[in-house]
């Protein structure tokens, strides 16, 4: 099996919504070990694409990423500061987002020790409920500013519910509500959008735009075209294949009979690899461009497919079946799992062979350059 990671369509994707909110910038969020195609990976092939902005959620995620990037760049850990990780951040030359007011005091706490101004985004909640300073935390900053008196603020944030749902009115209420909090806070660039709001009218883009999943090739958008180009393609290996009889019971439970003669082909991929097992007896492979359904339930290692509408010839000389590519898209297969691309992408195992294509190499900083 093959996970294939085309670099040249994440590089496309970042110019394609760099280019839709122009003149605000564009960072990649890279949490989550670049959506789990490997952040450092991800991370140079869009600095090659004039990326200069990184998101990662942890301070951990910081540190090892910090070494792959060039230092013309800013990386940004989105979840705020864990009592101890001050030294840690500072290290990793890294931007807390500061969500409370505890955040602050600790950040602002390390740069008296460190004796300089230290840089710090501050996020604001604007009607998300997760994360950020609550109106009445900004009120107060904004009455004594002091615990931000030690702190270079570069960049004040919020986040969108609903920035995937363009007609939702969430957006223009969290939008509203984070230009009035970000005016009581120190003049800094803003940023709102996420992947869906970069593909909101240009007032949700402010100064600086985080797309994740867009860049990966997924759907910002529910309802809408998908304008990104797709990254990631899955091939399973066929181990075998028979034909069973009617009334023959396949997989664990024998969940899966049928009325008629039936041929089943077992692939080398399973939910220890990422494919989650509520497709058991849902969605499907493709066989040469044929379509074959999940038959059974989906094991840790294999998975069976009724390739009975698969020309033999077809089938004999596929050698492997495709689970994400032309056929299907990554939002396709989310969507029969009962889950969501990010959710299927960042569960991806790196138990199989992985496979880098594209000319996002050149774009690849050396360690320190
Ligand atoms: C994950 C995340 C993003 C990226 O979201 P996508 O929907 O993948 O574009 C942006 N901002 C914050 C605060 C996030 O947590």
């Amino acid at each position: 099996m093959t996970l294939t990671i085309d670099l040249n369509a994440l590089a496309t994707n970042y110019r394609i919504v760099a280019r839709t909110v122009a003149p605000a910038r564009v960072a990649g969020v890279v949490k989550a070990d670049g959506y789990g195609l490997g952040a450092a990976l991800v991370a140079g092939t869009l600095y090659g694409a004039g990326c200069r902005d990184f998101f990662v959620a942890l301070t951990g995620e910081a540190s090892a990423l910090r070494p792959s990037l060039p230092v013309d760049t800013r990386l940004f850990v989105l979840n705020g500061i864990a009592p101890g990780e001050e030294a840690a951040l500072i290290a990793a030359d890294a931007v807390p987002v500061l969500n409370c007011p505890a955040d602050i005091a600790r950040w602002a706490a390390a740069a008296r020790i460190v004796g300089q101004r230290l840089p710090a985004a501050v996020q604001v909640d604007s009607g998300m409920s997760r994360l950020g300073l609550s109106p009445g935390e900004v009120a107060a900053l904004a009455a004594d500013g002091a615990p931000l008196a030690d702190l270079d603020i570069v960049l004040v944030m919020s986040h969108l519910a609903c920035g995937d749902e363009p007609d939702a009115a969430a957006n223009a209420a969290q939008r509203a509500r984070f230009e009035q909090l970000a005016a009581m806070l120190p003049p800094a660039p803003r940023s709102l959008a996420n992947s869906g709001g970069a593909f909101l009218s240009g007032a949700f883009h402010g100064d600086l735009v985080r797309p994740g999943i867009a860049l990966y090739g997924a759907a910002p958008q529910m309802g809408r075209d998908n304008p990104m180009r797709p990254v990631v393609s899955l091939d399973a290996r066929i181990v075998q294949w028979r034909d069973v009889p009617a009334g023959t019971g396949v997989g664990y439970g024998l969940t899966s009979v049928a009325a008629q003669d039936r041929r089943i082909a077992t692939l080398s991929y399973g939910y220890a690899d990422g494919w989650p097992r509520s497709l058991s007896n849902r969605g499907a492979a493709y066989v040469g461009g044929h379509r074959a359904p999940i038959a059974g339930r989906v094991s840790m290692d294999s998975i069976c497919i009724d390739v009975t509408d698969v020309p033999g010839d077809v089938l004999a000389a596929a050698g492997h079946a495709e689970l994400i590519g032309p056929h299907q898209t990554i939002d396709q297969v989310a969507e029969d799992a009962g889950t969501i691309a990010y959710e299927l992408l960042t569960g991806l195992r790196h138990r199989h062979a992985r496979r880098i294509i594209g000319v996002g190499q050149e774009g690849v900083p050396s360690c320190g350059s």
